[in-house]
């Protein structure tokens, strides 16, 4: 993979171009993809962002967000695009089988593939220029410095400020993370001089759900979860009847994993959800356990040191089984506290 800066000649020049991210985006994905295709557009490329999936309706006031494509809606026109695409932007994930059924597509298409992201261990051998840094807090931050590194930082409009600050709040946890360095805080003051309204933006991801998914944490939290305390650990563990039972929709279940994380002591939590066609884990921690290496051993997952996620085809109650050996063989670093 080469270094990003040498498309930064081509940036001028009109062009086809696919931008995507990885499925089920959170607001990190859509915010950087979204404000990437804000700055693009500028330059006259028809450009165009393809979600692998469908996403959490909270992302929905986003500008921009109802030209986004979700590929498993619309297969065929989003493959022509991919197909006929000079470049695709790959953002917010490192590795293809992150955009599940896009995958093929995107293997086959003749485009040059350009990586924007900031997990760990990224499949550099199937793009062709790129930036990965996992000391980044998120990609929404990177979309950032690419927009000021092509010298091009006069284009920053207000949808451009409201997608990427979207992005890095969201993947920050608002701001508390350790990732949230003192470029984050520039990168902010700069949007808020710039006339960001950055209180509205808050309000539109998080206090935009239904009264159902309130109840739905509550139960959740009352009845779903275990606590390991000679572990320093939480599970909790979702069934598909719960989530039919209170109508809970994609995005409904984002940053349910953080709760345990506020009882004294546990260094590690995880959800795993009965999705039906998969069993969907998510791993955070604080401090030093990787869970990026956790999820990586035992869910056929990965992510960053301290959050992460996974997969599994086998029965919810198997892989509640399977986290819980996985857990113990980890007793030393887990009941070690260390920041
Ligand atoms: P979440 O738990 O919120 O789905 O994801 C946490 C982090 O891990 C995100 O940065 C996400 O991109 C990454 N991640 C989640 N699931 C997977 C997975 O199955 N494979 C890989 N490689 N990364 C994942
Ligand atoms: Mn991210």
């Amino acid at each position: 993979m080469n270094s990003i800066n040498e498309i930064f000649p081509e940036i001028t020049q009109p062009k086809k171009i696919v931008i995507t991210m990885h499925q089920k985006p959170d607001g990190d994905a859509m915010g950087s993809t979204l404000g990437l295709y804000h700055f693009l557009t500028q330059f006259g490329h028809e450009a165009t962002v393809i979600s692998p999936t469908n996403w959490a309706d909270f992302l929905n006031w986003m500008p921009g967000v109802n030209g986004v494509i979700d590929y498993e809606k619309e297969t065929a026109k989003s493959n022509a695009l991919i197909e006929t695409a000079d470049w695709i932007f790959c953002l917010d994930f490192n590795t293809m089988s992150r955009t599940k059924k896009m995958e093929s597509a995107l293997l086959a298409a003749a485009a040059t593939k350009i990586l924007i992201d900031h997990h760990q261990q990224p499949q550099t051998t199937v793009f062709h220029y790129g930036v990965s840094d996992t000391s980044k807090s998120s990609t929404a931050e990177m979309v950032y410095d690419f927009i000021y590194n092509t010298g091009f930082d006069s284009k920053i409009n207000n949808e451009i400020s409201q997608c990427l600050y979207a992005g890095v709040m969201t993947d920050t946890g608002s701001f508390r993370f350790p990732s949230t360095s003192a470029d984050v805080h520039k990168m902010v003051s700069d949007l808020i001089g710039r006339g960001l309204q950055h209180s509205k933006i808050h309000e539109n991801l998080f206090d935009n759900f239904s009264e159902n998914r309130l109840r739905f944490i509550g139960n959740t939290l009352l009845n779903r979860m275990q606590v390991f305390y000679e572990y320093n650990t939480a599970l909790i563990a979702i069934t598909q009847a719960d989530l039919i039972k209170y109508d809970i929709k994609t995005g409904d279940t984002e940053g349910l994993v953080n709760y345990p994380l506020s009882i004294e002591g546990i260094k590690m939590a995880a959800i795993i959800i009965d999705r039906g066609e998969e069993r969907k884990c998510s791993f955070r921690s604080k401090g030093n356990f990787d869970v990026n290496t956790f999820a990586r051993n035992y869910f056929d997952g990965g992510g960053h040191y301290n959050a992460a996620g996974g997969q599994s085809k086998e029965a919810l109650e198997m892989v509640m089984e399977k986290f819980i050996t996985s857990m113990k063989l980890h007793k030393e670093e887990l009941s070690s506290y260390q920041f």
